[in-house]
């Protein structure tokens, strides 16, 4: 699936997704603004979701931040994502329950990886649109902590088709340069532990 990748050859690649991360971050930021969303005080740590990502531009974006960890800071992440998976091994339903465990890179409350998390991390938590790819229009009404505190606020736009379709398009690009095939569905931590395996090097 993605393997004997360097992150450095696919620096083009990762740097179109950095550029494609900050527009959604700065759209993100403005609209959170708008209804004075934060998630400062929330007890429900959305680190705890169990959120899969299918790209292997993520994968790779990933890698890169951890390629600028220390060597105590990645083993130690390893470590946590293989306690995370064997946690969810053991879970009801293969992990499927409603069952939340915090992510490994998240320590002490926060993302050790933050530029780099993926793309969900980055859009989850506000009301928002988009367009499936065969059409129809999908909407969501945003975390449990902003129905609590930011009901009120009239509904300010918040369209992901444009972000949907940027990291699909990149995705391509990347997947015909390097060959990379096969369907992706990973949380974070088995991405780390895949990593881990020296698929990545
Ligand atoms: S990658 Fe970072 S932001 Fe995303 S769930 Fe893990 S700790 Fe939270």
């Amino acid at each position: 699936m993605i393997e004997n990748l360097n992150t450095q050859n696919l620096a083009p690649f990762l740097d179109e997704l950095d550029v494609v991360f900050n527009d959604m971050d700065k759209e993100f930021e403005d609209a959170a603004k708008y209804y004075g969303f934060s998630c400062a005080g929330c007890d429900d740590n959305c680190c705890k979701s169990l959120f899969y990502h299918y790209t292997a531009a993520e994968y790779l974006f990933l890698a890169r931040g951890m390629d600028g960890l220390s060597d105590g800071e990645r083993t130690s992440a390893f470590e946590r994502a293989d306690a995370y998976a064997s946690a969810m091994a053991g879970a009801p339903n293969g992990g499927n329950s409603p069952q939340r465990i915090i992510c490994p890179l998240n320590v002490f409350g926060g993302c050790i990886l933050y530029g780099f998390r993926p793309m969900i991390c980055r859009l989850f938590g506000l009301p928002h649109e988009f367009t499936r790819p065969a059409g129809g229009r999908v909407s969501g009404p945003g975390c449990d902590r902003f129905l609590e505190v930011c009901k009120e606020k009239e509904y300010r736009r918040f369209d992901r088709t444009p972000y949907y379709a940027r990291l699909a398009g990149l995705e391509k690009s990347l997947r015909n340069a390097t060959g990379i095939n096969g369907k992706i569905k990973m949380t974070v931590a088995d991405m780390l532990v895949y990593m881990e395996a020296g698929v990545k090097t």
